[in-house]
């Protein structure tokens, strides 16, 4: 039964439907999008206040339109079960996207500049026309500016028993006026208070915001380029370019090191393509050091990686526990390697 009630996120008004046998409830807010909280709330008290701004950045369902995505602190492995329930037309359990707290603070931006970029990004994705003023409710400029929401009380017992409680609303709007004040300053944008209650303020991007956002946009960090970490040489040549493939016809660019750089040391640049990178491909059949090692520096950083091995190869121990694409021969790496990238990245 759906009832209406407040997100446990953000505290507008939104959808609950509880689940008994999960031992959780689907929220659909109009800020967050769709997502499920279990009862036991572990997300909540490790996420903390990164939580709300995870969920805006990455919300489903709020345009109205049939979405059978939300996010979840489900199991990935659960998730990937039902994900594949659901593509083979049987839809109880919707699209579960997996989300934990190393997901959401690998996401969370880490300094201020990181932060004024992705609320830009935001900010002109709400934005169907340059010069045209967006209205914004105040739960989401929140989320949106990253204001936080809680405070953390730790137990007087221990610092790991604590609760976090709610700030007061007028707090966190003498932050968000911070924050947008120095967005204006900077002449990023323009913004003025609403007059209907409901609404809080109305905002535009300016062209140097629209500058700024252009630059974003053209460094390959958030863009389209994807590492692919394997042994190269003569003998691993038609694998390459059947990477290569997969990679391109799921719409991404594959950078192979050896193509952009002639050593085969691992580099500051390297680092770089990897740390540019929106998510890596790692093939391990040939149990390749450099692989090894731009894999663990990948997930260090939170990027999603996809690996490949042949059938039959033998896997690192830390390694073979994840899933992983097993290939026959090279011919078929394509088709698979691009149905994980639309399943897993998109
Ligand atoms: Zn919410």
């Amino acid at each position: 039964m759906i009832k209406m009630g407040e997100c446990a996120v953000c505290k507008s008004n939104a959808e609950i439907e509880r689940d008994g046998r999960r031992s959780s409830s689907f929220y659909t807010c109009p800020v967050c999008g769709s997502y499920e909280l279990y009862d036991l709330n572990e997300l909540e008290y490790k996420a903390g206040n990164q939580l709300a701004p995870y969920l805006l950045y990455h919300s489903f369902g709020k345009k109205g339109i049939i979405e059978y995505r939300y996010n979840t602190p489900l199991d990935k492995e659960t998730c990937d079960k039902y994900n594949k329930e659901f593509n083979s037309g049987k839809k109880t359990h919707g699209r579960p996207v997996h989300m934990d707290a190393d997901i959401i603070s690998a996401w969370y931006p880490k300094s201020f500049s990181e932060r004024i970029d992705l609320i830009l990004i935001y900010i002109n994705s709400r934005i169907p026309h340059i010069g045209q003023f967006v209205i914004l409710g105040m739960q989401e400029v929140f989320s949106m500016l990253f204001i936080d929401r809680k405070e953390y009380i730790p137990s007087a017992i221990s610092e790991n028993n604590g609760d976090w409680n709610w700030r007061e609303d007028t707090d966190c709007e003498d932050e968000a006026y911070y924050m947008l004040d120095y967005l204006q300053k900077n002449l990023y944008i323009e913004y003025r208070g609403c007059v209907n209650e409901d609404d809080w303020i109305e905002l535009r991007l300016t062209p140097e915001g629209y500058a700024r956002i252009d630059m974003l946009q053209k460094n390959t960090a958030r863009g389209r380029n994807v590492l692919v970490a394997m042994k190269f040489g003569d003998d691993t040549k038609p694998l390459r370019e059947a990477i290569r493939k997969g990679i391109t016809e799921a719409g991404y660019f594959a950078v192979f090191i050896d193509e952009v750089q002639h050593n085969d040391f691992i580099t500051p640049e390297l680092l770089k393509y990897i740390r540019d990178s929106k998510f890596v491909v790692v093939d391990l059949t040939h149990q390749n050091n450099g692989a090894y090692f731009e894999e663990g520096y990948a997930i260090g950083l939170g990027k999603p990686v996809i690996q490949l091995c042949q059938k039959d190869a033998i896997l690192h121990f830390d390694i073979a526990q994840k899933n992983t694409i097993m290939w026959d021969t090279v011919e078929s790496i394509p088709l698979m390697l691009k149905n994980r990238i639309v399943a897993t990245i998109d």
